[in-house]
């Protein structure tokens, strides 16, 4: 059992002003695995004062002691990475190859470039007769989801720590572990009092509480739509920047001359990746009607494929995060159902053999763009197949959505397949696959505002000055 019972704030672990703790649930096996202390309004107005306090320092700081700090947190993340892998698969359910592999690898892969950024970042420019000057925003308020937990909170941790700004980071209640251990990581490496708080908690107290502050100038947050419209409304009144990374329903389009066997059980098995909590998932899978049948047949193929059970085991899928998603995401099935999708794999309840845990079936439809389950993030292993007539007809049903945070594109004609994702309103297209820790990543419309990742990721936690004559 684990017991994360205090905060860290201005270098000292400290209980909260007021007790109270909540239980964290191991999603598979439902059984309680750890507690955590939730806090009050009076423990974000400490860590807030403490972030204020640091922040005089920490923004005058030269990029040279910014850089050795970095190094130090990367050199502790390195020793502790196998542990924070475990945790998130205690936390969240991800098999635990993916824990310690993709999961705890994306906090390391975003340190690396947070350092190699700041080597190379151009914090001044003379432009004619004016100098561009970009200092840090000030104190910031992290609030992350669950979903990659150390994906999320490093990718706005280290940016704003090289760019000067002091922050306070709420992590999510349901997976508060793997947070709680980078905050042990910034602690060993050095990090000066006040410069990273973090405070466990409920959003509703916590997030709300960071948002609405006098004393912070920038919230950055990754979630829900809902939550980051309720956050933007608290942050007006005190004018403050906030940055929003938010929810997707990314279209997959295979084109005719790709090979359809091996794409569809490509985004087949990636939408499973995580139990299909991944905001730029591939949840809509865009196929040529002439070969409708062929990508049915494939994609049940390779769903029938995907194993699912214990995530200290070999297995493709672990559970979903919490019994209030198992509940959403049933009741996405059975609304594909109602609706008349027609069902190609999986389907309702938990798959064979599992009685505990919060084990989904990994699921596909066929159905048209208007079904609900195409519409609506899902946020589950629910994958959606769709035809199209012609290209025109797929950039339209692409982008016939509300959403607009990532794409994918396959195809061997690589000029067809640029052209077609030039014309995704998305703030990001995978071409036939590739990674790159340094491309911009982010949302058009409800999926966002805000460009993390890379260069575009320290922009967020800058002032522009210009100093003309
Ligand atoms: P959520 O919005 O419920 O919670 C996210 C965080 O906000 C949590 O820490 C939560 O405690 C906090 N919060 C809740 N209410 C709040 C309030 N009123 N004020 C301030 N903070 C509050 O989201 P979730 O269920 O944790 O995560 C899933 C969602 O995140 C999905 O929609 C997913 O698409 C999205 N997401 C987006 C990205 C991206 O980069 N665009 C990445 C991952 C997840």
């Amino acid at each position: 059992m684990r017991s994360y019972t205090q905060f860290y704030i201005d270098r000292k672990w400290v209980d909260p002003v007021t007790p109270a703790t909540a239980d964290v649930i191991n999603p598979a096996t439902e059984d309680v695995s750890g507690t955590i202390s939730l806090g009050s309004v009076a423990d974000v107005d400490k860590a807030v004062a403490a972030a204020r306090k640091a922040f005089g320092v920490w923004s005058q700081s030269s990029v040279a002691e910014r850089l050795e700090l970095l190094r130090g947190i990367q050199a502790e993340y390195a020793n502790r990475m196998q542990e924070m892998g475990e945790a998130v698969t205690e936390e969240m359910g991800a098999p635990i190859a993916l824990g310690c592999g993709f999961q705890a690898g994306l906090g390391a892969g975003h340190l690396q470039t947070a350092i190699e950024v700041l080597e190379n970042f151009k914090f001044e420019e003379q432009k004619g007769a004016h100098l561009i000057v970009r200092e840090p925003i000030g104190v910031c308020g992290l609030i992350t989801p669950w979903n990659w937990p150390l994906n999320q909170v490093t990718v706005k941790v280290f940016p704003a720590l090289a760019t000067g700004c002091t922050s306070v980071l709420k992590p999510p209640q349901l997976a508060p572990y793997s947070a709680q251990i980078l905050a042990e990581i910034m602690h060993k490496a050095g990090t000066p009092a006040g410069v990273f708080n973090m405070i466990q908690g409920q959003g509703s107290v916590i997030g709300s509480a960071l948002s609405k502050h006098a004393d912070v100038d920038m919230v950055s947050f990754t979630g829900s739509e809902p939550v980051g419209i309720q956050i933007s409304k608290d942050a007006a009144d005190t004018v403050k920047r906030v940055g929003l990374e938010l929810g997707g329903k990314s279209a997959w389009i295979i084109l005719d001359d790709a090979d359809m066997a091996g794409n569809v059980a490509a985004a087949t098995g990636g939408m499973m990746v995580n139990a299909g909590q991944t905001c730029s998932a591939g949840s809509r899978l865009l196929v040529p009607r002439s070969r409708l049948d062929e990508a049915v047949a494939a994609a049940k193929a390779a769903c029938e494929g995907v194993s699912v059970g214990d995530p200290h085991s070999d297995v493709a899928m672990g559970p979903v995060v919490s019994k209030s998603q198992w509940n959403i995401i049933q009741g996405y099935i059975q609304k594909g159902l109602d609706e008349g999708a027609t069902l190609v794999s999986g389907g309702l309840g938990r798959p064979d053999g599992l009685s505990r845990g919060y084990f989904v079936k990994p699921t596909v439809f066929a159905c048209t763009n208007d079904a609900v389950i195409a519409r609506e993030e899902i946020f589950g292993p629910v994958l959606v197949i769709i035809a199209y007539d012609d290209l025109d007809h797929a950039v339209e049903i692409a982008n016939d959505s509300v959403f607009g945070l990532g794409g994918y594109v396959s195809g061997q004609n690589r000029d067809t397949a640029i052209a077609l994702a030039r014309r995704m309103r998305t703030g990001a297209v995978w071409v036939n696959g590739g990674f790159d820790f340094h491309a911009p990543f982010g949302g058009y419309k409800h999926s966002g505002n805000g460009r993390e990742w890379g260069e575009a990721g320290f922009h967020e936690y800058l002032e522009i000055k210009s100093i003309i004559g």
